[in-house]
């Protein structure tokens, strides 16, 4: 049983992206460090991650993750100067992980293993010293005194500074049950409401689950909701690769979508439109029908737009309306403009989200305003520093998350390592 006298300068509460980063900084600058972890193991979600290859980072500067966080990346400035997309690379690559940018921009390791990227940062933790404690998830954190105290069921901690990163509700399976969200909110945190994010999109369209395995490399898709005179707001759009599965859409574009605050757990109210020729405008399309009309007019209409897009999805879009067989030189003026609306404004029907079990991320959480983003200390507690997911910030696909992880993990760090015993001590 731990007593408050093996107390350790830092306690991180959840050994995730943030909190592994958090500890390393710490102990790197010279505190003692105990990370308890609900799991039996560390960084369960960086070994699933990008397809179990892990997309570390995106292949830009500071400024481009800031601005892919739209208005809320204003507040990553601080954390991403004290540990840039550069220092990711840099982290990875003096631990013996080559990394590679691919196409998209997304930062993978060369050996496309994410368990190369977590064992360099255990090794990394475990040259500095931080002490591991697994299995032992906190139970509670209260203020006496104005020093956190944590329960665990193998005891209590008086640390100096705690570290918050137990992450959001996604995966609740990896033990991200939204823990955090309570400790916080107990301790006088405001907590924004939350919401699966980056999570596959559920479509009721009955020729989406025949396309099943088909990838579509270039969608937009756009999401509006219909107000009470049932008129139609659109609320946003994304554009990328598109998946097909057996119960709708996933891939960047749609899980990306899922970002966008709409009714989703009112499905009737959203209208979701694919225009699977982003490329084009309708009337280039249709010149291009008239001029193959003209040179082959024996062409049918499927066979033509099975050149840009693939001949599965071509032929479940045009069955609607037995367009398939139709000749190019016999497709009356109707017909051509039914088969471009097909193409550029294709309904789906969507039930929903797949939640929290499938998500990626999770929308919502500690209030950005309640953090000094300088240092990641709360601005209710001074001796409390929160990093991470737990945070009312979620990125798109493409690395963006875990490079908002590791900088604020790695910001708390360094602070918390500052942090004497700050009893009597203002807040900031
Ligand atoms: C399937 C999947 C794939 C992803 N792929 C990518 C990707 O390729 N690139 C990218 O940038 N992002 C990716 N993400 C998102 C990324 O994983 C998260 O943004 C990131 O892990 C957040 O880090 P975190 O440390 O805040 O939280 P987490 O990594 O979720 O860590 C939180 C930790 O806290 C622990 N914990 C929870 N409660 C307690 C408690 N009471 N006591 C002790 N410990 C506790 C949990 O067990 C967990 O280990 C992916 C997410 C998922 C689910």
């Amino acid at each position: 049983m731990n007593t408050p006298s093996d107390s350790p300068d830092v306690l991180v509460a959840g050994g995730g992206a943030a909190g592994l980063f958090s500890a390393i900084a710490a102990a790197e600058s010279g505190a003692r460090v105990v990370v308890l972890e609900k799991n039996p193991r560390a960084g369960i979600k960086i070994l699933m991650s990008g397809g179990s290859r892990c997309n570390i980072t995106h292949h830009c500067d500071n400024r481009g993750i800031v601005s892919a966080y739209g208005s809320k990346g204003k507040f990553l400035h601080s954390p991403l100067a004290s540990f840039t997309t550069q220092d990711t690379i840099d982290f990875f690559e003096s631990e013996g992980v080559a990394t590679k940018v691919e196409e998209t921009g997304k930062v993978f390791p060369v050996s496309n293993r994410a368990s190369d990227v977590l064992q360099a940062i255990l090794l990394r933790a475990e040259r500095a010293k931080v002490d591991f404690r697994y299995s032992e998830p906190v139970t509670q954190i209260s203020i006496k005194a104005g020093i956190i105290e944590t329960v665990s069921p193998k005891g209590f901690y008086k640390p100096k500074a705690f570290i918050l990163t137990t992450g959001g509700l996604s995966f609740p399976r990896c033990g991200t049950t939204g823990d955090g969200y309570k400790f916080a909110a107990s301790l006088g945190h405001t907590i924004q409401p939350t919401r699966p994010a980056l999570v596959p999109v559920a479509i009721s369209t009955p020729w989406v689950k025949e396309l099943a395995g088909i990838t579509v490399p270039d969608v937009k898709l756009t999401l509006s909701v219909r107000n009470n005179n049932d008129c139609l707001n659109v609320v946003g759009s994304t554009r990328g690769s598109v998946l097909f599965t057996h119960v709708g859409i996933t891939g960047p574009c749609p899980l990306n979508l899922t970002r966008i605050e709409a009714p989703w757990e009112e499905p009737k109210s959203l209208y979701l439109e694919a225009d699977f020729l982003p490329n084009f405008k309708s009337e280039e399309i249709a010149v291009l029908i008239q001029e193959n009309s003209k040179a082959h007019g024996k062409k049918s209409i499927a066979s033509l737009i099975a050149e840009w897009i693939p001949r599965r999805l071509v032929d479940a879009l045009l069955a609607k309306d037995q367009l398939q067989g139709c000749k190019l030189a016999e497709l009356s003026k109707a017909n051509r403009s039914l088969a471009i609306n097909l193409l550029k404004a294709a309904q789906l029907q969507v039930t929903g989200n797949l939640g929290y079990e499938k998500a990626e991320v999770t929308s919502g959480g500690i209030a950005l305003e309640e953090v000094d983003f300088k240092s990641m200390r709360s601005r209710i507690h001074p001796n409390l520093f929160l990093a991470g997911e737990v945070l009312d910030l979620d990125g798109p696909i493409g690395g963006f998350n875990f490079q908002a992880a590791w900088s604020t993990g790695w910001l708390a760090g360094k602070n918390a390592a500052k942090t004497k015993n700050m009893v009597g001590e203002n807040p900031i």
